[in-house]
């Protein structure tokens, strides 16, 4: 084991955060819980997920409990954690381990490999945290570390961080290691203003001997492209919310939604009052702006047939994007 694990897995020991999916001191009894866990930290906060974790495992306490939920559920359980295709996959992910694991992980990441949803990472993470298996995980966090403990000026990724990560991975205690790495660039090295009086690795740490910490890591920069769209409302006489179901595949599949179109064009010929609100959303590919427009009845009849009118109070039993409970929001506000 190299003296940079030693130190790290020490500081751990001592230092390590709770978390509600986390075991210290070997593999996790649950693979099932460790791979629900690991699909909600992509793209989402901790913080986040910690109260999400808690309620999933309550509602799908294990493989063959959401292998047998509809789709519908699963995406209302997941409602509010964004990029649904997340819970689409481990719906279809759970059904596969059911019908050709025996309701179990397999513990080879070649064959974690073939499941719906699990790339390079996710199978990984599991041979580290399920099996105690000397996988290396390399995260954001890692990434940063890793470049300022070796001093990294240029543009880093995970590409280029791994091998120097799989040079550090010791061959025993996989799942505290991966989880130490993760908590020292979470908790001690983070993006600003870095703990390095706290940190194990200080005395060799290169970015903190040259006092450039915070000048690393360079990371690639994704050029966003806006768009402006718009929203519609369209109530009945009863007040209640025309809503639809967006199509099988493609961004936001299977979720409701309020008729909406991300260039603005409106739905159908009719009769578009323009309200004072807009709100803003951020999907990984792009920027949204939406405007919102309240429509007049009767909808086109094959317009009618996309959807159906729901009362305030039933809204909850559909499950939503954040865009939407976004635009929800804003409507309770103005209208
Ligand atoms: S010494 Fe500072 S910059 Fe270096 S790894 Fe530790 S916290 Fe990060």
């Amino acid at each position: 084991m190299t003296r940079e694990a030693e130190l790290l897995l020490k500081w751990y020991r001592e230092n390590g955060r709770v978390l509600p999916w986390r075991v210290t001191g070997g593999a996790h009894p649950d693979a099932y819980a460790v791979w629900v866990s690991e699909i909600m930290l992509q793209q989402t906060t901790v913080q986040t997920v910690c109260g999400y974790f808690e309620k999933w495992m309550k509602r799908f306490p294990d493989m063959a409990s959401l292998a047998g939920a509809s789709l519908d559920d699963v995406l209302l359980q997941w409602q509010g954690l964004g990029y649904y295709t997340r819970a689409k996959k481990m719906h279809a992910c759970a059904q596969t381990v059911m019908a050709e694991y025996g309701g179990s992980f397999p513990a080879e990441r070649a064959e974690l490999l073939k499941l719906p949803g699990i790339g390079p990472y996710t199978a990984s993470s599991i041979c580290a945290f399920a099996f105690n298996l000397p996988e290396t995980v390399v995260d954001g966090n890692v990434i940063r570390v890793l470049a300022r403990y070796y001093g990294i000026r240029e543009v880093v990724d995970r590409e280029k961080i791994t091998p120097l990560a799989v040079r550090l991975t010791p061959q025993e205690a996989g799942a505290d290691y991966a989880s130490a790495i993760m908590d020292l660039g979470a908790t001690i090295c983070k993006p600003a203003a870095p703990q390095c009086g706290l940190c194990p690795w200080q005395n060799n740490c290169t970015a903190r001997k040259k006092g450039i910490q915070e000048q690393i890591p360079l990371l690639k920069k994704l050029e966003k492209k806006k768009k402006h769209g718009a929203v519609f409302i369209l109530l009945n006489e009863q007040n209640e919310l025309f809503i639809r179901k967006r199509p099988g595949k493609g961004l936001l599949s299977g979720l409701w939604e309020l008729p909406w179109d991300e260039e603005g064009r409106f739905p159908f010929e009719g009769n578009w009052q323009e309200l004072p609100a807009k709100i803003r959303h951020v999907f990984t590919h792009f920027d949204l702006e939406l405007r919102f427009f309240k429509g007049t009845l009767p909808l086109p009849p094959d317009f009618s047939e996309q959807g159906l009118f729901v009362s305030d109070n039933d809204l909850k039993n559909y499950a939503f994007s954040t865009l939407m409970k976004k635009v929800l929001e804003k409507k309770a506000e103005i209208l």
